[in-house]
């Protein structure tokens, strides 16, 4: 665990414009955010300055974003232009809707990679050459879901994701927000995933583009069965070294949690540092250093610590799969409709707490 966060998610964003005009479902795209109905005011230029003073010579990068693009925060350039000052080295990611040449030069000038969401409309190949044009670091965040494995596959395949960009960075589909949980690629589904995973890891040195993967897909590469040393691999960041500040300025061990209040701090009342040292930073952590501990049949739990604590549903490895299935067992003898949905809750809740327990 770091003694402060290295990284830090901040929300700037509190609404966002592509969500409301209904874009990303348009896109199939369910954001975890809930940016069809958030409404919340983004987050101060004050407020981001404070940020920026209790950071300053501890965390090294700002992955600006939250809900909505931070392209369009009315302080959009003095954001970028404070973390320099401080520096810390500000990155965010896109839609790419409301990109121009002009943000794009001013993203050249201060960030150190810009991420474009790949929703597969005009304004994202707009948005990506822009960014390119102005030399800007550019990748590519793609979400992998059921509904989107196939044409990541065919599209690594036959090279036609731009080539110009740096890397694409795939991020598991969570069923958060306007995320569906029929969406999430599950254990006993993951034949495709696991076709898209092999390809990468036999041809990572003929594609073309970096190919890098969120930390919540740790589960599956280490399952032994691909090439990925395991020295790139690292497990979820939360609250170990890395934490998300919402526009109202929540400390949260992951943006994931934005809408769980049981693992918010407030730094309206606290530091970072506080906030960071707090017990609910440190009952995530627990999570994660007991989660499977002595149970990992594949030997890997200093690697990967049982996966997502947030999110069981999207934790891919067998072991946990086993789990889920006694549960399951119980969730088909209940009775229908919401009391089975609080029994499998309530079932999975005991499952983790028993094996936290017995550790
Ligand atoms: S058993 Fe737990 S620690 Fe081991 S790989 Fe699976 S999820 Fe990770
Ligand atoms: S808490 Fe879950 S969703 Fe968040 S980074 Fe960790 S693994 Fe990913």
């Amino acid at each position: 665990m770091a003694d402060f966060p290295e990284l830090l998610d901040v929300g700037i964003m509190g609404h966002c414009k592509h969500g409301k005009s209904g874009l990303c479902q348009k896109a199939g795209i369910g954001c975890y955010q809930n940016g069809l109905s958030k409404d919340m005011p983004n987050m101060s230029l004050e407020d981001f300055k404070r940020l920026a003073d209790e950071c300053e010579g501890k965390t090294l990068q700002f992955a600006l974003g939250g809900c909505g693009d931070p392209d369009e925060h009315e302080s959009f350039e003095d954001i970028l232009r404070i973390s320099r000052e401080h520096k810390i080295i500000p990155n965010f990611t896109t839609s790419g809707l409301a990109m121009t040449k002009e943000k794009a030069d001013i993203c050249k000038k201060y960030c150190g990679a810009v991420a474009v969401s790949w929703y597969r409309s005009e304004y994202t190949s707009k948005a990506i050459k822009e960014l390119c044009k102005s030399e800007v670091k550019t990748n590519i965040h793609y979400v992998l879901s059921k509904n989107t494995i196939d044409e990541a596959l065919q599209r690594l395949k036959e090279q036609t994701f731009p080539t110009e960009v740096n890397a694409i960075i795939f991020l598991l589909h969570k069923p958060v927000g306007q995320g569906r949980l029929d969406d999430v690629i599950r254990w006993n589904e993951r034949e495709k995933l696991w076709e898209l995973l092999r390809y990468i890891s036999d041809n990572m040195e003929k594609l073309p583009w970096k190919i890098g993967f969120d930390s919540c897909i740790a589960p599956a590469l280490l399952q032994n069965e691909f090439n990925f040393p395991d020295e790139s691999i690292d497990t979820c960041e939360g609250a170990r070294w890395g934490a998300y500040v919402s526009p109202d300025m929540m400390l949260i061990p992951c943006s994931f949690a934005n809408d769980m209040i049981e693992w918010q701090v407030d730094l309206r009342n606290s530091s970072i540092s506080a906030a960071w040292r707090s017990p609910v930073f440190e009952r995530f952590r627990d999570c994660l250093r007991k989660s499977c501990k002595g149970e990992c049949r594949i030997g890997k739990h200093d690697l990967c610590m049982g996966g997502c604590p947030l999110v069981p549903d999207i934790v891919l490895c067998g072991e946990k799969n086993f789990k889920e299935k006694k549960i399951s067992v119980i969730f088909q003898k209940a009775p229908s409709g919401i009391y089975r949905r609080v029994l499998f809750e309530c079932a999975w809740r005991h499952m983790r707490q028993h094996t936290i327990i017995s550790t």
